[in-house]
């Protein structure tokens, strides 16, 4: 599988088209940025973190029957994986009360929520990624009823399958963000990563941050953080 041209840079990874039209390559970069973009650095070996996780995570999920652009790791940044049309929403469910939740709602951070919550954020930059309930996603026609209720019910599904996973390796699975594509023939499918760019992580035991949160709040130990999540899922 050889990169052909690239076709968009974003914050984390690049995209680049192949010989076949229906595979791109996504090669993760070590930038990192926060609160859209204000805050810019770099995270020391994190594209390959984030590569290997994701890939990992997206393989334990495809055996569990969630759909995945996943096709094949080429090397410790780059992957194979399936074109798809990016809706443009932020998936995001929070398990325990964290970040914006906290902030919005008042509650405490570290706080367990009685039922997992699903949000939705709009994804465009300039307006900084507003959150949007059902109804502003029919009414825009960013999704469909049946796309919605498909992104919902898989979502949960990764919720439970990466919750008991992380607990199996001492880690609280806080709350994360998934993106979904569709495929030219219509498919809804898991897309985008996985990996402490998009997860708060906490160690069961200490409650201690293994995730992006170590960049945005500037606490330090971050490369440490990320290489420590690795040996954890079992890649270090
Ligand atoms: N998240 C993300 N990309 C974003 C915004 C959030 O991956 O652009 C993830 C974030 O890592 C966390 C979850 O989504 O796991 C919820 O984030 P939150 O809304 O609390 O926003 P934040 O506090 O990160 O601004």
């Amino acid at each position: 599988m050889q990169k052909v041209s690239q076709l968009y840079e974003g914050k984390a990874k690049k995209v680049y088209s192949t010989e076949d039209p229906e595979v791109y390559i996504v090669s993760y970069k070590d930038d990192a940025t926060a609160f859209n973009g204000l805050k810019k650095g770099t995270i020391a070996g994190k594209g390959v973190v984030n590569n290997r996780m994701s890939n990992f995570m997206f393989k334990l999920l495809e055996k569990q029957g969630v759909p995945t652009h996943y096709i094949e790791e080429l090397n410790d940044r780059e992957t194979a994986v399936k074109k798809v049309t990016i809706v443009p929403l932020e998936v995001i469910v929070r398990n325990t009360a964290a970040g914006s939740f906290s902030k919005r709602l008042g509650v405490e951070e570290g706080k367990p929520l009685l039922t997992p919550v699903l949000e939705f954020c709009y994804k465009d930059d300039a307006l900084g990624d507003p959150l949007v309930n059902d109804y502003h996603i029919l009414a825009l026609g960013i999704a469909t009823r049946e796309e919605l209720d498909t992104i919902a019910a898989m979502t949960f599904q990764v919720n439970q399958v990466m919750l008991d996973f992380f607990r199996s390796v001492g880690v609280d699975l806080i709350d994360f963000k998934i993106e979904f594509g569709k495929t030219s023939d219509g498919q809804i499918i898991l897309a985008d990563e996985i990996s402490p760019d998009t997860c708060r992580f906490w160690d069961v035991n200490t409650h201690e941050k293994l995730d992006k949160d170590r960049f945005r709040r500037d606490l330090g130990g971050v490369e440490d953080a990320y290489a420590e999540m690795m040996r954890r899922i079992g890649l270090a």
